[in-house]
């Protein structure tokens, strides 16, 4: 079969295609053929070409403008032969350099994990029956179906085609999508025209089609097109961009101030050495190194709890996102219910039945309008079961003693009626073989099949929505079957009575055709049918979906549901659920006659949207973000796609999503739960908040140091701190304790405040205030302790120890303040994160190190200090603590003034 791999097949009938790579489009291979194929030719991956090497990962993390200033600074101790301090700095860049390293491996992993838990699926045949595979398993020579909203698994010679259209966008670039077909084309043919060849990662947008695997892997087209192959998702996001660019902008100021620095040193007298490290102090102290990495991390970690709580992130800026949601529009069906269908009502000719018995097993039966037993079934009642029986797609298979259905939720209610009313799935469609389907899709609203009938015309059976089958019939069945007049309000009311008590009404008819008739399409079925009757199924609403609502509600998040289903049993669901309590709900039809300067008048109103085509959700999601709001969208079919690419948020279906909408999407949704949104917001606020923590906890020691340094050379005396020393501080502080803070736990309370406004600067004039506040204190600390020892009469060396011991410990200290951005140290529970117990033990053992082990002692020029000093040192640590908390109380009490709240007085209560 070698022969085979890179070759091209469109030029070759199908039939010749099928025998050259020994397939059988009746049954598929069998298990045997397809794990022997699987040996020879391997699994249909791609190998995802590794972006960059560790090796030169780890080279480019030199490649930092304060990476050089260090590099310039080892050169220069050496020529002075200053060897110890040459091979302090070069060891601080190597260690730097190796923490980035793995803090970026990490981040990198985490993301290819999560590429890999998604996985596409494909339907194939394989001995004889249909299967859902996962596309790795596909083998040359399986014989595909596709179907729109399908992702093509490998390259494919199609052998049948309906109406079959692929957007092709992945491989050729171009989104308008293509028609396909099974002829056989010029050999001359280029690729973008071979229309009876369908390739890997190519997307159905529109009809079905069947066709022969020729090529998978890195044998198909996409896999020779390198770039594509790259599969790990840059590690970017708009704030970590904004964050670059403040960090370059900083790098300049701090570049000209140490210049200045330079300058103003000399120019009073001081030697050109001694100043040109403490230059190199002022930068290395007042750049912030650690922030870049410690928002990838924060983000990477992010995105591992929203995993845990079912929602995939596959675009990173979505974890931001999500935490400034304002509006979540949500699918009825599935996300809010629970997907799990049974029919309780039945009209059938006039007369109204009830059937007993949950789930889908086929205990329970079917009950007369008058509460007796069904003995046997009026005519009219059993076609329309039948009906529901043959047009269908699902089956309900046993497993483990439980019913399930393998397909559409609400096709297996209709199979568990039928069963409850006798009728054999088998017996009928032997007797009745389909010849040929009209498959459901949202904007049609039914469904319909074609089956010969022996001895008789072929008929057709067709469900769907009570106003998509009411417009195509004409007449009605009495119970025993005679043609009646159809009494179409007598229906709407029925109709109205079921949904009104929260039932998803669906509608059957049926019709015969011509003899001879082998296909159907919209316009054969577009009038003339008989009406045969409605069944009504209750899906509950899910019980989480009903607290997630609350909390999305107390969070300043709007929740608006938007179903393709009934208006009046949308309103029931949404009542029941919390989401709304009866007000008006918009309907399709409504939407459509709207002009856009009334929908955007009413669209913040209305909460629940019924029988929307999915077309419109693009016209709600831009209406609602013209109106300033952050919108969230779920979808799962093909045409849902635009709306969630619009989507500040697109959320996909993990279970009954297409692959079309999983590929437009921001989110997959593993569990396709609303409550798992609600999660993920929350997760989305988390994570924005560790980030602001981690800013506010760093940047008043980077400003601090930058300060001490200023202020030294501006006064002109000896420095407190050398630029060893703080490359010392930041090297460890950053890392040990500084990182715990990515672990903080979610406040509580993190879904009582309205969402973060995304043009909200990060540094909020609060915070900018206390980001000065806390870097004053830290200069007033160190230089005011270090001039006390030196008053004493400690030598420079000890003075310098202590000084550099304050800044850490008072970064230890505000640590505690900065774990919630709002409460105090004591109310935040002391040992909800361990890892800051863990950094604190070892942060304060490294600081003895640095104190009293001779070998730091010739490194970093420190020496040791007297118990006299650590009291003063803790003194002032405790002190900024305070000082912080107190300035926090008096924020809080002023904000809650402006709310002019209850919460004003309980604060204020509080002080
Ligand atoms: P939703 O998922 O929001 O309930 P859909 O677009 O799936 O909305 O369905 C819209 C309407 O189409 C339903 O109210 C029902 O009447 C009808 N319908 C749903 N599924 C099927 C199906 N498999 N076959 C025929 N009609 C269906
Ligand atoms: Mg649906």
């Amino acid at each position: 079969m070698e022969n085979l791999i890179g070759r091209h097949w469109h030029y070759l009938p199908a039939e010749e295609v099928i025998d050259l790579l020994d397939g059988n489009p009746e049954g598929g291979l069998d298990l045997f053929e397809v794990n022997h194929r699987r040996e020879h030719f391997g699994s249909n991956v791609l190998t995802t070409k590794k972006g960059r090497g560790p090796l030169l990962r780890f080279f480019l993390q030199f490649h930092q403008p304060l990476v050089y200033i260090l590099l310039a600074a080892t050169l220069i101790t050496l020529l002075l032969r200053e060897w110890v301090d040459a091979g302090v700095i070069f060891g601080v860049v190597l260690v730097n350099a190796l923490i980035g390293f793995l803090q970026e491996s990490k981040a990198v992993k985490a993301m290819e994990a999560l590429a890999r838990t998604m996985v596409t699926e494909a339907t194939v045949l394989r001995s004889g029956e249909k299967r859902r595979i996962s596309s790795v398993e596909v083998v040359p020579g399986d014989i595909v179906l596709l179907q729109s909203g399908d992702k093509a698994p490998a390259d494919l010679r199609l052998i049948s085609a309906r109406d079959l259209q692929v957007d092709e966008s992945a491989l050729t670039g171009e989104s308008v999508a293509v028609q396909k077909c099974s002829r056989t084309l010029p050999h001359d043919t280029i690729l973008a025209d071979r229309r009876n060849m369908v390739y890997g990662s190519s997307l159905v947008t529109y009809g079905q089609g069947m066709g022969i695997i020729v090529a998978i892997g890195d044998a198909t087209e996409v896999g020779k097109i390198s770039e594509l192959l790259s599969a790990t998702e840059e590690l970017e996001t708009p704030l970590l961009r904004k964050i670059a660019a403040f960090s370059k902008v900083l790098l300049y100021v701090i570049l000209s101030l140490a210049v200045v620095t330079f300058g103003v040193g000399l120019l009073r007298g001081q030697s050109a050495l001694e100043m040109f490290m403490a230059s190199v102090a002022l930068a290395v102290g007042a750049i912030p190194e650690g922030l870049p990495a410690a928002m990838t991390i924060t983000l990477a970690i992010g995105v591992a709890r929203m995993a845990r709580k079912r929602a995939i992130i596959r675009k990173l800026p979505a974890v931001e996102t999500l935490g400034s949601t304002t509006v979540i529009c949500s699918d009825k069906t599935g996300t809010l219910t629970e997907n799990q269908m049974t029919v309780q009502e039945i009209l059938a000719g006039p007369d109204l039945y009830t059937v007993t018995g949950g789930g889908y097993a086929p205990a329970g039966g079917i009950l007369t309008p008058d509460g007796a037993a069904l003995r046997n079934l009026p005519v009219a009642l059993e076609e329309c079961l039948r009906c529901g029986l043959l047009c269908n797609d699902s089956v309900l298979v046993e497993k483990e003693g439980r019913w399930i259905v393998e397909g559409d939720p609400t096709e297996g209610a209709l199979l568990a009626a039928a069963a409850k009313g006798g009728l054999s799935g088998q017996e009928e469609s032997k007797k009745l073989p389909r010849l040929d389907t009209i498959p459901f899709e949202s904007q049609h609203q039914y469904m319909a099949t074609l089956h010969s009938v022996p001895e008789e015309n072929p008929v057709v059976y067709a469900k769907g929505s009570v106003e998509s089958i009411l417009i195509r019939c004409h007449s009605a069945l009495s119970s025993e079957g005679e043609p009646l007049k159809l009494d179409a309000d007598g229906i709407l009311e029925t109709v109205e009575a079921m949904a009104a008590k929260g039932l998803r009404v669906l509608a059957f008819s049926r019709m015969e055709l011509p003899e001879g008739k082998k296909r159907i399409s919209h316009e054969d079925v577009a009038e003339g049918m008989t009406f045969l009757g409605l069944q009504g199924m209750i899906d509950p609403p899910r019980a989480e979906a009903v607290e997630a609502v609350k909390n999305c509600h107390s969070a300043g998040v709007r929740v608006k549901m938007i179903t393709g289903d009934h208006a009046v049993t949308a309103s029931a669901i949404a009542r029941k659920i919390g989401l709304a309590h009866g007000e008006k709900v918009l309907t399709g039809r409504e939407l459509a006659e709207m002009t856009d300067s009334e929908l955007l008048e009413t669209v913040e109103e209305v909460s629940v949207y019924a029988r929307v085509a999915p077309e419109q959700k693009l016209r709600l999601v831009e209406a609602l973000q013209v109106r300033g709001q952050i919108v969230a969208m779920t979808g799962d079919g093909v045409n849902d796609a635009p709306a969630l690419k619009r989507a500040d948020i697109g959320i996909a279906m993990g279970i009954t999503g297409t692959e079309v909408a999983k590929e437009a999407a921001d989110m997959v949704l593993t569990d396709d739960n609303f409550a798992s949104i609600e999660a993920a917001v929350e997760e989305g606020r988390g994570t924005f908040d560790n980030l602001t923590k981690f800013i506010v906890w760093t940047l008043p020691t980077n400003i601090g140091e930058g300060l001490v340094i200023l202020a030294a050379v501006f006064l002109g005396v000896v420095l407190p701190i050398l630029a060893v020393q703080i490359l010392w501080i930041n090297m460890t502080t950053a890392v040990l304790i500084g990182l715990t803070l990515v672990f903080e736990p979610k406040e509580p309370g993190i879904m009582d405040r309205p969402p973060r406004v995304p043009t909200e600067p990060i540094l909020t004039r609060m915070l900018a205030r206390r980001i000065l506040l806390v870097s004053g204190l830290m200069l007033l600390g160190a230089f005011g302790l270090f001039e006390w020892e030196l008053a004493a009469g400690a030598g420079t060396a000890e003075a310098r120890t202590v000084a550099v011991n304050v800044i850490v410990m008072v970064e230890l200290f505000y640590l505690f303040n900065c774990r919630s951005l709002t409460k105090s140290v004591f109310e935040v529970g002391f040992f909800s994160n361990p890892w800051i117990f863990g950094g604190f033990a070892v942060m304060v053992g490294l600081q003895l190190l640095f104190t009293y082990a001779p070998v730091m002692n010739v490194a970093f020029h420190s020496k040791p200090i007297g118990i006299e000093s650590w009291l003063r040192i803790l003194a002032a640590a405790i002190l900024v603590m305070l000082i912080v908390g107190i300035e926090k109380k008096f924020t809080r009490r002023r904000r809650g003034n402006s709310k002019a709240s209850g919460s004003a007085v309980i604060s204020a209560a509080m002080l």
